[in-house]
This record gives structure tokens, C-alpha cells and sequence, in this order.
């Protein structure tokens, strides 16, 4: 390290672009009660550090099964092998506590030796591994560090922030999820929802959590601290790792740019945010005693995330399956809104604006008029609707039935372009086909979903008509105050 420029110890607490260091660097703000990491000093740097010690001390020697053990999960998944985490730590506080304070030792320009942080470039003085700094590699992993050192300098302020990423984040027994977002409020609104959540699950354990949560899911909480900025434009990035003794992963799943405006428009418009809601109500999972194990508001929060590799449940696609589902609930509005909510999506998020009517028509009068029973010719378009060949088999067959009938088709082949092959947009035009082909039978009358009880009928009515991505938990902190 000789001739190497001494870096000055950061002054401030630095936010850097690492996303794990960066949401740690949200959630001491938060914990310190202040606006902004910049705003974080040595004082409210060291109270921050006091809490994560006195926090980490309690878990790692909480009695197994306890709900204050939970948190020592939480510590587990990400930092494996560490002072607070190691099976061979002492079960005594106060023989713990010290070695948990010295991770926090404050930063001193002698001590750096020339190191510079790894996050932030201020002068480090400490060095970590693997075992304090989630999903990087083990300090046996030589040829993976800066040449010279045993792991991984980091200065003062950025290693208050690595172990104060579990408040920041949404956190599992054994996972962690960050937000990366354009609108730095809406980073800060997810952190402030986790620190609460966070002396939740240290009081109450994730059982007493999930009680009260009922299967909320961390896109949930991204897309209402997103909602909550107000912003047109913005993509949000969420990071899910885990880093314990097996092999550590990491998934991304993004939004597009257009989902805060897309979100906007559906709040604003009742029609298009029952339809929402509607699909809210599809989504939800129970179990066999009626218990909700999955959140529909988180579920369909979900919906609008889209995984690097393109593999994400898609939005289109859920809609399309709720107006497939005989068993859905069912009224004419109903049906017509989620159509219009799906077009909504497919117009401000895809950019594309089909004209699915003339294909649509073509197909229903075949449906109706192209003979046999109705439901069984709507039995056999539904087969092939997903499948680009077969339905361009099937629209040939059904013009040339309706010609020799002598009736007027309106749709040609041009209009078919858009929902046969594989060019782009052709699968998502196929899942709005059906729901308009359905939408047009019904209201010529003909409908092949069975009706629910006017009891249920009227349940979904008065819950279609609450707000939508809203969570249970917000009583509990209303009824407990902020932590
Ligand atoms: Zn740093």
C-alpha cells in the first residue's frame, strides 16, 4: 500500500449504488430520524450502531423457538459464520456485546493504512469476509479480493449500514429484499415500512408477523412507497438474496418506467380500480380452514415485477386466467372493467393499442351461428386460443363456415395478422382475444360461467369496492405507534 494517497475519513454517512449498502444506508437514516444518509453524523452514527448491538446481542442469545430467536433467522440468512451468528458464540450478552461493538469501531485515519472503502472510498480501516458482508465471497476465495488484502476494506459508516440492511430490507427466515428505485423517496418510504416491520418480528416473531400481515409480499410494499412519491415515471428494481452456509442466490425482478403513471390512472378511475380489486379478490389463497396464506394485494403487486429472464407470472396472463375461471364471480360490469383494466396495462405499460374487435366478432359468430352448441364451439376456440397456429387454423374454418352460410364477415386476414404467429404482440393480443370474444357473446346474451349465490355475489361486491394495494398490518402500527 506504499505511495498510495491516504483517503479522509468520510464525514458523513456515504449512499453509494451497491444496493445492499445502499438500502442499509436508507435504513440507519430512518432509525436515526433523520432525511437523508447525508444527514446521518458521528453522533446519530454511533446511537444507530448502539441499537444494532443491543438488537443483536438479544437474538443471538434468545432461547430457540422464542420470537426474539426469529431475528437471529433473519441475521443467519445473511451473515453466516459471523461473531453474532457462529454456533459457538457465547450465550452471555455481555461477553457478546463486545465483539459486536468492535464491528462498529469508529474510523480513524491512521488505522486506514491507505485502504479505502469498498462502498463508499473513504478510508477504511477494517477489513471483512463473507461472513459479515452478505453475498460477497469467502475471504478463502483469494483470487476474487483486491490484491494485497484479506477481505474486503470498510469504513465505519458503510459497516453500520451492511448490518443495518436487515431493518432496511423485507426479510424472511431466510431472505432479504431490497429496493433500488429513480425516486429516492420511495427508497426511503420502503426502508421507514421495514424498520417498523423489523421491531415487529423482534417482538412478535415471523408467526405473530405473519398474523398480521396475512401473506403480504415485498412488491407490495415497493409499489405503495412508489404510489406514495407520486412520481410519472419510475423503475423500481427489487433485490432478493440470501446468503447462509448453502449456496447463496440472488434473483431481480424490475418494473417498467410506467407503472407508477399506469397505477395512478387505475386509482383514479372506479371502474378500472374495481376491476383491480376484482383481481385482488381472484388472487388471494387461503387455506382449507379459510386462513389468507397469500395477500391477493401482494400477489397482484407481484404481477406488475418481471424477472431479467422474462420468466414472472404476467399480468395479461393472470387476467386472462381469472376471466377463464368458471368459478370467478361474475356480473356483466365486471367482466367489461377487467377487460378495460387489462387494456389499460396493455396500452400504458406495452405501449400497444390492438383492435381486437373485428377477429373477435368473426370468432363469435362463429360461436353462435357457425352450428352445434355454443358451448362447445366456444369449448374448442378456448383449446387453441393460445396457440398461434392452431388459432389461424381455427379462424380460416370459422370465416369459411360463416361464408357459406351467406353471412357478412368483416375480418380478413390483415386483422388476423396481429393474433396469429409468433411476431411481437401476438401473444398478448391472444390473451385479450378471449376475454373480448367473451365479452361480446355476453352481451349478445350468450354466457357459459356458472352464477355464484347472490350471498356471494354481494360479499365480492362490498370488497371489490375497498381500497386497492392496501395491507392489514397498518392497524397494528397505527394501534402501536411508530418503534
Ligand atoms: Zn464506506
Amino acid at each position: 500500500m506504499s505511495g498510495a494517497a491516504l483517503a479522509p475519513v468520510n464525514e458523513a454517512l456515504a449512499i453509494t449504488g451497491h444496493p445492499l449498502q445502499r438500502a442499509g444506508a436508507w435504513a440507519v437514516a430512518v432509525m436515526a430520524g433523520k432525511e437523508s444518509a447525508a444527514e446521518v453524523d458521528a453522533e446519530a452514527l454511533k446511537l444507530t450502531a448502539d441499537r444494532i448491538v443491543d438488537d443483536v446481542c438479544r437474538a443471538a442469545t434468545a432461547p430457540k423457538g422464542s420470537a426474539a430467536y426469529d431475528w437471529w433467522k433473519v441475521l443467519f440468512a445473511l451473515y453466516p459464520n459471523s461473531k453474532a451468528t457462529h454456533s459457538k458464540r457465547s450465550g452471555d450478552a455481555s461477553v457478546l456485546r463486545p465483539a459486536i461493538a468492535e464491528f462498529f469501531a469508529a474510523e480513524t485515519l491512521a488505522a486506514g493504512g491507505g485502504r479505502t472503502c469498498t462502498f463508499c472510498g473513504g478510508a477504511a480501516s477494517v477489513v471483512w469476509a463473507k461472513s459479515n458482508l452478505p453475498l460477497f465471497d469467502s475471504s478463502k476465495a483469494l483470487n476474487t479480493l483486491p490484491p494485497g488484502t484479506p477481505g474486503w476494506p470498510v469504513c465505519q459508516g458503510c459497516r453500520v449500514a451492511i448490518w443495518a440492511l436487515p431493518y432496511g430490507a423485507w426479510v424472511t427466515a431466510g431472505s432479504a429484499t431490497v429496493l433500488s428505485c429513480e425516486v429516492e423517496d420511495a427508497e426511503r418510504a420502503f426502508a421507514e415500512r421495514n424498520v417498523r416491520r423489523a421491531r415487529r418480528v423482534m417482538q412478535l416473531g415471523f408467526d405473530g408477523v405473519h398474523r398480521l400481515e396475512a401473506g403480504a409480499r415485498p412488491e407490495l410494499v415497493a409499489l405503495r412507497a412508489v404510489r406514495a412519491c407520486r412520481a410519472e415515471l419510475s423503475a423500481s428494481t427489487l433485490w432478493t438474496f440470501k446468503n447462509d452456509n448453502q449456496e447463496p442466490w440472488l434473483r431481480v425482478t424490475s418494473t417498467r418506467r410506467a407503472v407508477p403513471r399506469f397505477l395512478a390512472i387505475v386509482e383514479g378511475n372506479a371502474p378500472l380500480r374495481r376491476a383491480w380489486r376484482l383481481l385482488e379478490i381472484w388472487l388471494t389463497r387461503r387455506d382449507k380452514s379459510g386462513q389468507v396464506t397469500g395477500s391477493g394485494a401482494g400477489q397482484a403487486a407481484r404481477l406488475l415485477f418481471e424477472s431479467e429472464d422474462g420468466s414472472g407470472a404476467s399480468f395479461l396472463y393472470q387476467v386472462y386466467r381469472m376471466l377463464s375461471d368458471p368459478k370467478r364471480p361474475w356480473y356483466l360490469r365486471d367482466e367489461h372493467e377487467v377487460l378495460r383494466l387489462a387494456l389499460t396495462y396493455t396500452k400504458e405499460i406495452l405501449g400497444m393499442e390492438p383492435d381486437l374487435h373485428p377477429v373477435a366478432e368473426l370468432i363469435a359468430d362463429w360461436i353462435q351461428y357457425g352450428g352445434g352448441s355454443p358451448r362447445g364451439k366456444w369449448a374448442e376456440y378456448y383449446s387453441v386460443s393460445q396457440n398461434g397456429y392452431r388459432l389461424g387454423l381455427l379462424l380460416h374454418q370459422a370465416q369459411n363456415r360463416l361464408l357459406l352460410d351467406g353471412r357478412n364477415v368483416a375480418a380478413g386476414p390483415d386483422h388476423w395478422r396481429a393474433v396469429i404467429g409468433q411476431r411481437t404482440g401476438a401473444w398478448e393480443h391472444r390473451l385479450l382475444l378471449s376475454p373480448t370474444v367473451s365479452q361480446l357473446l355476453a352481451q349478445r346474451g350468450v354466457r357459459f360461467n356458472t352464477p355464484v349465490s347472490e350471498e356471494e355475489e354481494q360479499q365480492v361486491r362490498q370488497a371489490v369496492d375497498q381500497a386497492m394495494l392496501a395491507g392489514d398490518e397498518d392497524a397494528y402500527d397505527e394501534a402501536n405507534g411508530p418503534s
